[in-house]
């Protein structure tokens, strides 16, 4: 079930360069408590954009207009979110986003301890539960292990567990399956999926992978050259969509994922 509104995005436009066509334009979009929201389009339309404007990551050389506005327990606010408590965030590429020279134990516990004013020691037996709760194998042991000794699947499965460390209101995922074989891709999207629906947890997926969205997300918001051009329920979205480009996009996808009739050994 969904709920109270969590972030609302109104009106929201992103420009990189002056005089280059927007990376977002006239956005609007609210994030619902317990949502699994997937943000689709094709590489360029905007969709890491939004998934950085909602999480106050935007670089320095971006000019937004436009409001992001949050709510907490505390009501209404605009501004930064906090990382780790009200944005947890998971990207493609584990080698930017965990630190080589810090052990396991460390990354995870870091968000707890800075946000939850944990102890260390704390921590670090939090870390145990959240590498439990991700479903990596002998959670004591890798407390001890640096980012290079995993494997890519493995190393995502800590960046997701240093993201919910602090139990953030929304978890982003950009592309977090993307540099994946295929069967770690399906156990991570997998993983997600359960972490989401167990905790009700909100979780925007960002993925340029119509197959993989309609099966993590309950709504599918789709950008074009920064515009949402539809949003709706993923199975209105998949069976009517109310537009050519979302209907391209779809007819594209089922050309990939269907095998040709004829193979080419029997041609
Ligand atoms: P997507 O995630 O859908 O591939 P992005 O949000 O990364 O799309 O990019 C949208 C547009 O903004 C693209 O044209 C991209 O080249 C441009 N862009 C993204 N990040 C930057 C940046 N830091 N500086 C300049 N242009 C950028
Ligand atoms: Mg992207």
């Amino acid at each position: 079930m969904t709920g109270n509104a969590l972030c609302r995005i109104d009106d929201l436009s992103v420009h990189y360069r002056p005089g280059q066509a927007p990376a977002l334009l006239n956005v609007s979009l609210t994030i619902r408590q317990g949502q699994r929201l997937a943000i689709i389009g094709e590489s360029g339309s905007g969709k890491s954009t939004l998934g950085n404007a909602v999480a106050g990551l935007l670089p320095g050389n971006a000019r937004v207009t436009g409001d992001i506005s949050w709510s907490r327990d505390s009501g209404l606010f605009q501004g930064r979110p906090k990382p780790g408590r009200d944005i947890g965030t998971i990207f493609q590429d584990t080698g930017a986003t965990l630190n080589p020279v810090l052990t396991i134990a460390e990354q995870v516990a870091e968000g707890a301890v800075r946000h939850l004013g944990l102890s260390w020691r704390q921590g670090r037996d939090l870390a145990r539960d959240l590498l439990e709760r991700v479903r990596l194998p002998h959670p004591s042991h890798l407390l001890k292990a640096y980012p290079h000794q995993l494997s890519g699947g493995q190393r995502q499965r800590v960046a997701i567990a240093a993201a919910i460390a602090a139990s953030p209101s929304i978890l982003i995922a950009d592309e977090a399956t993307s540099a994946l074989d295929t069967v770690s891709q399906a156990a991570i999207a997998t993983l997600l999926d359960d972490l989401v629906r167990r905790e009700n947890k909100t979780l925007v997926f960002i993925t340029h992978d119509i197959g993989l969205a309609s099966s993590l997300a309950d709504e599918i918001a789709v950008l074009h050259s920064g515009r949402l051009v539809e949003h709706g329920p993923t199975r209105r979205v998949l069976s009517a969509p109310s537009r050519d480009y979302t209907r391209a996009l779809l007819a594209d996808y089922l050309d990939l994922s269907t095998p040709p009739l004829i193979s080419e050994a029997a041609s």
